[in-house]
């Protein structure tokens, strides 16, 4: 083995307890990854911290790990709280942290988030949950009706500090800063690090240790070709089978991110016909030889493994590198990749990328110096034409080796039969195993949800409506969406873009009943009637960028909001 990459620092080595190496051991994690290397240890010794980090880069457990090893089980009271932009988030992170503490007994996390219910949410808190997971509007109602108390914090982690400024949470994440103790340690992370990140950093934090994945240089891969396939955690299996089907794989290796995964899906695959093996850290160096060498001599075609156990791995026949999970960083990924196109040949690295890994994707290109294409998922027709061509091709092969004897078990059988030669061909392929997936019917598989950019209950589905009033009236954003909150009893965070024009304004909200609409047009912000009717847009018109690239909103200031009435849900 060639090129081996600089010894990765372990788990063991970051001052953890022993009960969450012990859950990090049984989730099958190998190494941690380069923000977890720097993050845990700079948060165990009680530093404030700015990390500038990506979703996929392992940036949950960077600050969970640190935040549960000081949390005190024995005291009902919240310690830690996380901040997440959206409700999808949320769950992720408290389901992160419900794991690392497995053997945490009494341990207990809650979610609270927009468009569920308050009771069972201030029963819980009532009881005392030791971390709370929360987006920052459903936080703000709770903290108005004094539901959840502040003495005991410990943490207070931002995740995707960035994404929650965008959407106008700035004064929110102020009130949360001022009312946790001054003794509070503090995390932000961050995708990207735009002013007002640094200035939540500078007002609230103390010396924060700023941490950012360096980026990895360049590195020449001229004899690869990326491409990237976007599909959902749940399809990549099916995902594979159909890649399997459609490129011209020699040797395969896959790239996933735990050992318990690299067992699992190998077994799959075999389960499916392939000859796969798993290879990770958990196989003595015999075995791990053994899957190397049977590889090489192409008893084996598919190698599922860790970034660990794979490094250095070189074998000429690997036409293919699979990204099934993406790794946590760039560096990661141009070893990954660089396991084929070996020995003068030509490779292929594929990456299966969820909607919310697309950001990744923008540094593995910079680190290659590539554009990573993206894929279509091959439809049902081109498996088809797949699974013909690649029979053509056998049975182009196996014409030079027939002869007379064929020829001769032809024609006694079509004397037997009673068969003519297409009958008698159409009878064979149905029995031919080989040939039994020529017949099987295959499905389209669906393509991957888009990313929810936004918050809580934001998606698609919102409606334009046109309020009388702008900008000569001096009608402003705050006070609109105030009188929306209250009247129209929607969340902050359900409303979405709004545009000021000088005699009225435009803003997207999910589709209003009528006495609703007829209530609002009773309102006067300013002296003037809020009067508001649909305004569909013209077909095929658009007056706002797509969601993925929304600018930042600006439309909401951030000065103080005035109190809002508790709502009822
Ligand atoms: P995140 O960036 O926090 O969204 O994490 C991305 C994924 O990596 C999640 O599925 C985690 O469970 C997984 N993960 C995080 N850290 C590690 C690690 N050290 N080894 C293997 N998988 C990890």
């Amino acid at each position: 083995m060639s090129d081996t990459a600089p010894a990765a620092p372990q788990f063991a080595d970051l001052g953890l307890p022993a009960p969450l190496l012990e859950a990090l051991a049984s989730l099958g994690y190998e190494t941690p990854s380069p923000i977890q290397a720097e993050a845990i240890p700079t948060l165990l010794a009680g530093s404030d911290l700015l990390g500038l980090a990506q979703t996929g880069t392992g940036k949950t457990a960077a600050f969970a790990l640190p935040v549960l090893a000081g949390i005190d089980v024995s005291l009902r009271a919240t310690q830690a709280l996380v901040l997440t932009p959206t409700r999808e988030l949320a769950l992720q992170v408290a389901e992160a942290l419900q794991r690392y503490a497995q053997n945490m007994r009494g341990f207990s996390v809650l979610a609270l988030y927009g468009g569920s219910a308050f009771a069972p949410q201030f029963k819980a808190l009532e009881r005392g949950v030791h971390v709370v997971v929360a987006t920052p509007g459903r936080l703000t109602d709770h903290m108005r009706r004094g539901s959840i108390k502040f003495d005991n914090m410990r943490f207070l982690v931002l995740d995707e500090a960035d994404e929650m400024l965008k959407m106008g949470f700035a004064d929110d994440l102020d009130a949360v800063f001022e009312k946790v103790p001054a003794t509070t340690q503090k995390a932000l992370f961050s995708a990207t690090m735009p002013a007002g990140v640094r200035t939540v950093a500078r007002k609230h934090m103390k010396d924060p240790k700023e941490i950012r994945l360096h980026s990895g240089k360049t590195s020449s891969l001229d004899t690869i070709t990326q491409k990237v396939w976007e599909v959902s955690n749940h399809h990549k299996l099916d995902a594979m089978t159909r890649l399997l089907e459609v490129e011209p794989v020699e040797a395969m290796l896959v790239f996933v991110r735990t050992k318990t995964a690299s067992m699992e899906l190998a077994e799959r695959l075999e389960a499916r016909g392939f000859s796969a093996a798993a290879l990770n850290g958990d196989l003595s160096q015999q075995l791990r030889e053994q899957v190397v060498d049977r590889l090489k001599r192409g008893l084996l075609d598919i190698v599922v493994a860790t970034d660990v156990a794979a490094r250095g791995l070189d074998v000429d026949r690997i036409t293919h590198v699979l990204n099934y999970d993406l790794p946590h960083d760039s560096e990661s990924y141009v070893h990954r990749i660089g396991r084929t196109g070996r020995a003068g040949r030509t490779g292929t690295a594929i990456l299966f990328a969820t909607p919310r890994e697309r950001r990744l994707l923008h540094l593995l290109e910079k680190a290659t110096g590539q554009k990573i294409e993206p894929q279509q998922l091959p439809s049902a027709d081109a498996v088809r034409t797949g699974r013909l061509s690649k029979l053509a091709k056998r049975l182009n092969t196996a014409r030079e080796n027939t002869g007379a004897l064929q020829q001769q078990l032809v024609n006694d059988l079509l004397e037997l039969t009673n068969m003519d030669s297409n009958e008698l061909a159409a009878s064979l392929l149905a029995i031919l195993p080989s040939a039994k997936t020529l017949v099987e019917p295959v499905a389209d598989l669906p393509a991957a949800p888009p990313r929810r950019e936004t918050s809580d209950d934001r998606d698609s589905g919102l409606v334009r409506y046109k309020v009388q009033g702008g900008r000569s009236n001096g009608l402003m954003p705050k006070p609109l969406v105030d009188a929306l909150v209250r009247h129209a009893r929607l969340q902050r965070q359900q409303i979405g873009h709004i545009k000021m024009f000088t005699e009225h304004t435009g803003v997207y909200l999910p589709p209003l009943d009528d006495a609703t609409l007829a209530k609002l047009s009773t309102i006067e912000i300013n002296g003037v009637a809020l009067q508001i009717r649909a305004w569909p847009l013209p077909p095929g018109e658009t007056d706002r960028p797509p969601r993925s690239s929304r600018p930042p909103r600006k439309d909401f200031p951030s000065k103080p909001r005035a109190p809002r009435p508790p709502r009822s849900e």
